[in-house]
């Protein structure tokens, strides 16, 4: 078996719905004494003396002492291999109250099983073989997607896309070594070396696709983290008027007094597709006041780490010198100039001065917002990608691995053409398998898949 340390065969519990009131939770038991808890404490009410696979059986649940009924139930057995973690698994649909879940968990716990830790029903489904790390990470990435791009990604992964391409390399890795292997003797009398034509076109061909899969890798960050995007500009020029019309609400407080943003607001919104976290900024000016001056001092340092910066100007007025120290504090950043308050009287400004594209907008009369929010994600996004055929390398862990199976193939590569020694070439493809393997767990540590399950919910 695969990483023993994770491996354990004892009966867990836990509810998999969350914590709260609902209509119904799900309470889920899994290990070989799963059905067994089970029959302890629910009294189908046709009286069955076994209960069919994966069919839902309306009953009582009663607690293990038999003195009280716990709830008005339907539960379901779903054998091993063919369940969710490969074990046999059984599922109690009861009344969503925290009440009435606490005391079936409490009842199950004091029949003989154990609380299970987060994640640990996936864990034990990765470890059983029913899914690949990809897809166990898959798993949490849709429970936590807060954008139809980053579902996409999740459930592209999910489906065993992201196996599958990293599988196939991992059977041409393997192929070339047992060509190199197969042909160590040759290496070893030093006679003429066999002909590595085949061998390195694969090899090519396969560095390639391992390019393309790193080159997908900002757009899939940008669906599945999101893109940071902070509005500055001087006081007053409608920075948090904007970020509420973005999102929608009355967020940031709105004042026609100069400097009432002092510190930075943070705010997650979907923009087509694209989840974004936008930021207030407190006003880019020159202050005395040393409570304004330190959310200036905040403000510049979040341009230093934003994907984007919306500086906003005000369309009615010319540019005074804090317009021009928020324009310099912009240099080399990614900018889009929001011209504000364009339902008043227009001053006529110098679009050469501009440090980006210009989009002009009111947030009193909407004109111009439609535009800045298709001008923000068409900057990160092409309009193909969050269709539900794209496929990207999201996952920075993922893509460490590649980029070292990659490097790995890459002195492989280049060993080839100087006749480097059979131990040299393996030994690369050796290293190029490995970091492969980690992407779907077959060689990853097991702290740092312990590490992964522990993002999982309880229940998960
Ligand atoms: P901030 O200091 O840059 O965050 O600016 P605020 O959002 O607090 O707005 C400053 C003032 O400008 C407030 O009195 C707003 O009502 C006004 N304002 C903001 N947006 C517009 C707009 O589109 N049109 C007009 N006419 N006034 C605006």
């Amino acid at each position: 078996m695969r990483h023993s340390v994770l491996f354990a065969n004892d009966t867990i519990v836990a509810p998999a719905t969350p914590p709260g009131s609902g209509g119904i939770a799900i309470v889920r038991l899994s290990g070989p004494k799963a059905v067994a808890l089970l029959r302890q404490i629910f009294f189908p009410s046709c009286h069955t003396a076994t209960l069919a696979p994966r069919r839902l059986y309306h009953g009582h649940l009663r607690d293990h002492a038999r003195q009280m009924t716990m709830d008005e139930v339907l539960a379901v057995v779903m054998p091993g291999p063919h369940s969710y973690t490969g074990e046999d698994v059984a599922e109690i649909h009861c009344h969503g109250g925290p009440l009435v879940v606490r005391s079936i968990v409490d009842d199950l716990l004091a029949c003989g099983c154990r609380l299970a830790h987060p994640g640990e029903f996936t864990q034990r489904a990765f470890v059983n073989g029913r899914i690949d790390l990809s897809r166990a990470e898959a798993i949490a990435d849709l429970i936590q997607a807060r954008s139809s791009g980053a579902m996409q990604i999740a459930l592209a992964q999910l489906g065993g896309r992201l196996q599958l391409e990293v599988e196939s390399y991992r059977s041409v890795l393997a192929e070339l070594l047992s060509f190199i292997e197969l042909h160590i003797d040759f290496f070893d009398e030093d006679i003429a070396h066999p002909d590595f034509s085949q061998v390195r076109l694969s090899g090519k061909n396969l560095s390639m696709r391992m390019e393309q899969l790193l080159a997908g890798f900002d757009q899939g960050r940008v669906l599945r983290e999101g893109v940071s995007v902070l509005i500055v500009g001087r006081p007053n020029v409608g920075k948090s008027s904007l970020l509420n019309a973005l999102l929608g609400e009355s967020r940031a407080i709105v004042s026609d007094i100069p400097g009432t943003t002092r510190d930075t607001i943070e705010e997650p919104v979907v923009i087509g597709g694209l989840p974004l976290r936008l930021v207030d900024t407190a006003g880019i000016r020159e202050t005395f006041d040393p409570v304004e001056a330190e959310g200036v001092r905040r403000a510049r340092e979040r341009l230093a780490s934003a994907d984007l910066v919306v500086l906003v100007i005000d369309s009615s007025h010319p540019l005074t010198s804090d317009d021009h120290l928020a324009m310099s504090a912009c240099v080399d950043r990614r900018v889009i100039v929001a011209l504000s308050k364009a339902d008043l009287p227009r001053y006529r400004h110098d679009p050469a001065l501009f440090p980006g594209p210009v989009v002009e907008l009111s947030v009193h009369s909407g004109t111009g917002l439609d535009e800045l929010r298709q001008q923000v994600s068409s900057t990160f996004l092409t309009s193909s990608d969050a269709s539900p055929e794209s496929f990207f390398l999201a996952d920075r862990r993922h893509r460490a691995a590649v980029l070292r199976a990659h490097a790995a193939l890459t002195r492989f590569l280049a060993g080839l053409e100087v006749n480097a020694s059979a131990e040299f070439l393996s030994a690369d493809l050796r290293d190029a398998l490995s970091a492969v393997g980690e992407v779907t767990g077959e060689t990853t540590p097991d702290e740092i898949l312990e590490l992964i399950f522990s993002r999982f919910c309880i229940g998960k």
